[in-house]
C-alpha cells in the first residue's frame, strides 16, 4: 500500500454519505453471460433488469458473425476513425444502419453516451438554445452542459411547457428540441408527433434518443420514429446498439450533412478509437435478425402484455408504462431497497431506483421483460412477487 497521506481519505466521508441516502451499491457480478436466468453474485435468480430486449446479447448468430470477423479484420483496431481506424466494416455498418432506419446515413459512435454528448455539444453553439424535457436522460444533459447554449426544461411531456419554451426562445439563431423516445424510468412515451408539428411550427430541430425504442417499437424495431410515421420529419435519430441489438455503442441517423459535419467535430467521436470489427459485425447480424425473424419483437411483447397483466391482477402499482419498462413502485427508497433484496433473497433480480433519479415517493424496483423470458420464467416472477409484496404489505395479503 502506497497510501502515504490522508489526501484521498475524503472519500470515506463522501461514501459514507451516499450510504445515508441509500445511493451506495456494489457492482453486481454475472457469472454466466446475459441472459434470462443468470448466476448473479454466485445465486441462481431470474435476470429482470437487463436491457437485452430481444435476447440478442449471447444469440448464436451474433457470436458467429463476431467470431468470423476476429478471422478477417482481427481484435482492435489500433486507432480513432479519423486517423485510420475506419474499417470498410464501420462503413457498412453505417450503410446498413442507415437503411434501415430510412435515412440518408448513420454515425456510429463507441457509445450512446458519447453519440449524445458529442452531437449536441457539436451542433449547439453560444447563439442557440436547447429545449429539453425535464426527465431525459444523463447523457443528453450531459451534452447540453458541454455547449454555452441557453437552455429551457419543460416538465415532463407537457406540450404546452415546450410550446412557451418555444416562445421565449424565438430569438436564438437555432433551436434544437431535444428528448428520450422512451422514458428510461417510467417506461412512458414522448408524444414524438405533436412534438414534431409545434418544431415545424416554430422552426426548430428536433432530436430524439432512441435507446429503449430501437429494436422494441415500429416495424422490424426501427423505433419510435417509424412509430408515429415521422419517417423524413426528425431531424436527428439517436440511438443504442448496446440494448435490444445486444452489441455496444451509440450512434446518429439523419442527413448525410449531419455525418459529414460529426466525423469533422464531435470530440466524443474524434478523441476514441473506433469499434473492434467484431462489434461491427455483431450489430449488422443483430440488424438483419432483426429483420428475418419477427419471432423475438412478437414475444418480447407477449412476454410484456402477460407480466403486466399479472402484475395488475395481484393488486401492485406498476405506473403507467407503454413499453416492456415496467416500474413495481414501493414508495420511499428504502422500500425499494428492501424490495429488491427480497426479491433477490426468492431468486429474482431487479435494482431499486430511487431518489433522485426518481421522485422521492415514487421509489421503485423496474423490472425489464426480454423475449428470452419464458412462461415458466414470468409465472415464476409473478409469484416471487406475490409472496414478497403480501409481505411487505405492498399489495393485499389475507
Ligand atoms: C442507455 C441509454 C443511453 C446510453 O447508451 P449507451 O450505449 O449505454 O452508452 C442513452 N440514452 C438513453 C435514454 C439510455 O437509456
Amino acid at each position: 500500500m502506497n497510501n502515504m497521506s490522508g489526501k484521498m481519505d475524503f472519500l470515506k466521508d463522501l461514501i459514507n454519505n451516499l450510504k445515508e441516502q441509500n445511493l451506495y451499491g456494489e457492482l453486481p457480478v454475472l457469472s454466466t453471460e446475459q441472459k434470462n436466468r443468470v448466476v448473479l453474485n454466485g445465486r441462481d435468480v431470474l435476470m429482470m433488469c437487463s436491457n437485452n430486449y430481444l435476447g440478442f446479447a449471447n444469440h448464436p448468430r451474433l457470436r458467429a458473425a463476431a467470431k468470423l470477423a476476429i478471422d478477417k479484420w482481427g481484435f482492435g483496431t489500433g486507432a480513432v476513425r479519423q486517423i485510420a481506424g475506419t474499417m470498410e466494416i464501420h462503413n457498412q455498418l453505417e450503410k446498413m444502419l442507415a437503411a434501415y432506419k430510412h435515412t440518408e446515413s448513420s454515425l456510429v459512435f463507441v457509445a450512446g453516451i458519447a453519440a449524445n454528448r458529442g452531437t449536441i455539444q457539436s451542433l449547439m453553439g453560444e447563439e442557440d438554445a436547447i429545449i429539453s424535457d425535464e426527465l431525459n436522460h444523463g447523457s443528453i444533459i450531459d451534452g447540453v452542459r458541454l455547449t454555452k447554449s441557453a437552455r429551457k426544461i419543460y416538465p415532463h411531456l407537457d406540450m404546452n411547457g415546450l410550446e412557451k419554451a418555444l416562445k421565449e426562445t424565438k430569438d436564438a439563431r437555432r433551436r434544437l428540441i431535444v428528448t428520450d423516445g422512451v422514458f428510461s424510468m417510467d417506461g412512458d412515451i414522448a408524444p414524438l408527433d405533436r412534438i414534431v408539428e409545434l418544431a415545424e411550427e416554430y422552426d426548430a430541430m428536433v432530436m430524439v434518443d432512441d435507446a429503449h425504442g430501437d429494436g422494441v417499437l415500429g416495424k422490424d424495431g426501427r423505433g419510435i420514429i417509424n412509430h408515429f410515421g415521422l419517417e423524413g420529419r426528425v431531424d436527428i435519430d439517436m440511438g443504442t446498439l448496446s440494448k435490444a441489438f445486444g452489441c455496444l455503442g451509440g450512434y446518429i441517423a439523419g442527413r448525410k450533412e449531419l455525418r459529414d459535419y460529426l466525423i469533422n467535430t464531435a470530440r466524443s467521436f474524434i478523441f476514441t478509437t473506433a469499434h473492434p470489427p467484431s462489434v461491427c459485425a455483431a450489430t449488422m447480424e443483430a440488424i438483419k435478425m432483426i429483420q428475418d425473424e419477427p419471432q423475438h419483437l412478437r414475444q418480447l411483447w407477449e412476454n410484456t402484455r402477460y407480466f403486466k397483466k399479472g402484475m395488475s391482477d395481484l393488486g401492485f402499482d406498476i405506473g403507467h408504462s407503454l413499453t416492456p419498462i415496467t416500474p413495481v413502485m414501493a414508495g420511499n427508497s428504502m422500500t425499494a431497497v428492501e424490495l429488491s433484496r427480497q426479491l433477490f433473497e426468492e431468486g429474482l433480480f431487479a435494482k431499486p431506483i430511487v431518489f433522485p433519479l426518481v421522485a422521492r415517493d415514487r421509489a421503485r424496483v423496474r423490472i425489464n421483460l426480454t423475449a428470452q423470458h419464458t412462461k415458466d420464467d414470468l409465472d415464476e416472477a409473478l409469484r416471487i412477487f406475490e409472496r414478497v409484496g403480501k409481505r411487505m404489505k405492498l399489495v393485499q395479503g389475507f
